[in-house]
Parts: structure tokens; sequence; C-alpha cells
């Protein structure tokens, strides 16, 4: 490796706010074949709003909302923070959680008012013994238009399903057909639901899709990847991340992502800009070419 093409690859890389960490990451960059791609936060902006609120007939729809933001309330999730922002904007009055308990990869269980009050995806109603019931439809609707469906079950029953989206980022589209045109393939990496995660991945053009992935179980699904020794990145740009970029053989951080991300990476994306990811293999590709 010649110190000089190191240094140009580096320089190229600095001018667009690519940070290649060390020499080693430049040239595992030129030798990428297939890209895996973070959901909520990379390929999206990470700001989820809620878009639908169906409440079922066993509780008024006021009542249900404060039910959820209170246990909400207690969870430092994404997806919660859009709930409570919610229920404070319709000037909902604040009720008090108990015994809440965080279960990662699937919501949030709490009391409230003695109630018993789930919060999450349709494996924690599983896990809960709840039958989905009624509002199964509901939810799949939401799936299907690209919404993660998130399910409240008060008192062991399913009261209301509420709709989050979370909007692509702009440039994510270009950058998965750059991608492409470099011969690489592209897949979604998500604990999001399968019909959610589809939907989107099918509007962004992105060839695969592994979705309902539970946070510990991330690096492995990178592992499985590898197999065959082809070279695997993986972008991402959350806490649960980490260890999915340290397995990959090339870690991307998107900068806009917790320091956690940024520090076990090896290319960190300063404008947090998907099309950096294409513009990083093609500045790794340039610098290879330069050593030969
Ligand atoms: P991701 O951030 O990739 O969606 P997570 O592993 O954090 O993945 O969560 C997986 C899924 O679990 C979410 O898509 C959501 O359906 C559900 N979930 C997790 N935490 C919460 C929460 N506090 N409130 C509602 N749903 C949650
Ligand atoms: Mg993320």
């Amino acid at each position: 490796a010649t110190p000089t093409a190191i240094m140009v690859g580096t320089g190229l890389g600095a001018k667009r706010g690519v940070l290649f960490k060390n020499a080693m990451a430049l040239e595992s960059s030129a030798r990428i074949r297939v890209v895996v791609m973070d959901k909520t936060g990379t390929l999206t902006k990470g700001e989820p709003e809620v878009t639908d609120v169906v409440v079922g007939d066993t509780l008024p729809d006021d009542e249900f909302l404060r039910l959820v933001a209170a246990v909400e309330r207690e969870s430092e999730h994404p997806l919660a923070e859009a709930i409570v922002r919610h229920a404070d904007g319709l000037g909902l009055a604040p009720m008090r959680a108990e015994h809440f308990e965080n279960v990662p990869g699937h919501g949030a269980v709490a009391r409230v008012k003695g109630r018993k009050v789930v919060v999450g995806n349709r494996r924690l109603l599983e896990r809960e013994g709840v039958e989905p019931g009624k509002l199964a439809s509901r939810r799949q609707e939401m799936a299907e238009g690209g919404r993660t469906a998130v399910m409240v079950a008060v008192d062991n029953t399913v009261a209301g399903v509420i709709g989050i989206a979370d909007a692509a980022r702009d440039t994510s589209p270009a950058a998965i057909a750059t991608l492409h045109e470099l011969g690489v393939e592209v897949v979604m990496l998500t604990g999001d639901n399968a019909a959610t995660a589809e939907r989107i991945a099918q509007r962004l053009g992105i060839d695969t899709v592994i979705a309902e992935v539970l946070p510990g179980d991330k690096a492995a699904k990178i592992a499985e990847l590898q197999a065959g020794s082809r070279k695997v990145a993986m972008v991402g740009d959350g806490v649960n991340d980490a260890p999915a970029l340290a397995q990959a053989d090339l870690g991307i951080a998107i900068g806009a992502g917790t320091d956690v991300a940024i520090e076990t990476a090896d290319v960190v994306l300063m404008r947090s800009d998907p099309l950096d990811v294409p513009a990083a293999l093609h500045i790794g590709r340039g610098t290879l070419r330069k050593m030969r």
C-alpha cells in the first residue's frame, strides 16, 4: 500500500465529509460486495410521526391515548417519543405509569391506574398472551402502507393500534441505485415488522429485506451474509447497530447517529447522506487501483 494513495483517498473522503478512520478502512471499502443498511435513522430520517390512531370499542379515544402515553413516557424508544409528542400535542393530561418494563425489540409494559398496558409489536402481544382480535386487519393495512403499527392491549385485550410513519431520506433511492451500478447487493436490516419493511424496501429499490431482527441478533445476521467470504459493509446509526458495525468487514456510521455507532465504525458519514455510502466505496476502489 503506498502512503500516497492512502493520503489521496483519505483526503478525497474528508472533502465530502466521508471520514476513513485508517488505511484498512479504505482498503476494505474497495472490496465490499454487499451493503447492509439499517432502516430507521439510516435509510429513513429517524423522525417518526403518528399518522393514525385506531381505537377499539373498549375505551374512549382520549383515555386510550393517555394510557399509552403514560407507558411511552418512561421509554426512550423513538416510537415512544412520537406517541408522547402526539398525546401532548392534543393537550391530554398526563397519567403516571408504574412497574414499567422495557422489552427490547418488542415494546413496553407497565401498569397505569391499576390497569396493565402493553404497547409494542405483534410479537409482544403474543408473548403476553393477548389475542390479535378485531383490529388485526387495521394493523395489516398500516404495515402494508409502510407504516409501523404499534399495538396496544389494556388488561390483556387489544384496545387500539397506532400507525407511525418515518419518511425516507431524500437521497436513499439514488444511493441504492448507485450501489447497484457499482455491482453491490443492498440489504435492509430492521427490527420492524416484515410487511412494513417490505413496503419501504420496494419504494427504495432494495434487493433483500431482513426484518423482525432482535437488537442482539443484528451481528449474527451480518455473519450469515459473510459466509462464502463475501465482503459485507454495514451502515447504521443506533446503539443497537454497534455490534453489527463491528462484525461487518466495513462499519459505516451515520454522522447524526449515536456516539457508540460512531466510535465502533471504520467510516463516518459526517453529512448523514446515504449517497456517501457509494461514494466511500468508489473512493476505496480508486485508492486500491493506485496501490497495485
Ligand atoms: P427498530 O428501531 O429497528 O425498529 P427495535 O428493535 O428498537 O427496532 O424495535 C423493534 C420493534 O419493536 C419496533 O419496530 C416496534 O414495533 C416495537 N417497539 C420497540 N419498542 C417500542 C416502544 N417503546 N413502543 C412501541 N413499539 C416498540
Ligand atoms: Mg437506526
